[in-house]
């Protein structure tokens, strides 16, 4: 999609410190990180949002993607948080789906 940074990032059409990438998912540091590890993971095709999703089997992979990452990360064992920011009251600010893996410091509950 044209006017998206994540498929332009997909695209190597701007920067990004690339962690891991697949033909189907890349992997690569959050500018803005909340955390130790904060690696942002993504579908090589684009897809605004969870809202949108029809491939549940993209889905799943794309979760145990985000899990071996934090194996390789080294946090998989004190543990990680997981997120999918959806729509604006989910606090989502890019319209490509986007997990959100958090790890090397203790996450709080409730989130803000
Ligand atoms: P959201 O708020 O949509 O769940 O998350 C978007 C995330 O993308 C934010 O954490 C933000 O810091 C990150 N982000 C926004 N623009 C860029 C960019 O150009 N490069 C990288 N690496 N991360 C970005
Ligand atoms: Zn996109």
């Amino acid at each position: 999609m044209a006017d998206c940074i994540f498929c332009k990032v997909v695209a190597g059409e701007i920067p990004a410190t690339i962690v891991k990438r697949t033909d189907r998912f890349v992997a690569f540091r959050d500018i803005n990180p909340q955390a130790a590890t904060h690696v942002l993971v993504v579908p090589t095709y684009h897809v605004a949002s969870l809202e949108q999703v029809k491939d549940a089997a993209m889905l799943g992979d794309m979760l145990l993607f985000a899990r071996d990452l934090a194996r390789e990360a080294g946090v998989a064992e004190r543990g990680y948080r997981v997120v999918v920011n959806t729509n604006p009251d989910g606090g989502q600010t890019v319209y490509h789906l986007h997990l959100h893996l958090l790890g090397g410091r203790f996450m709080g509950w409730p989130p803000g």
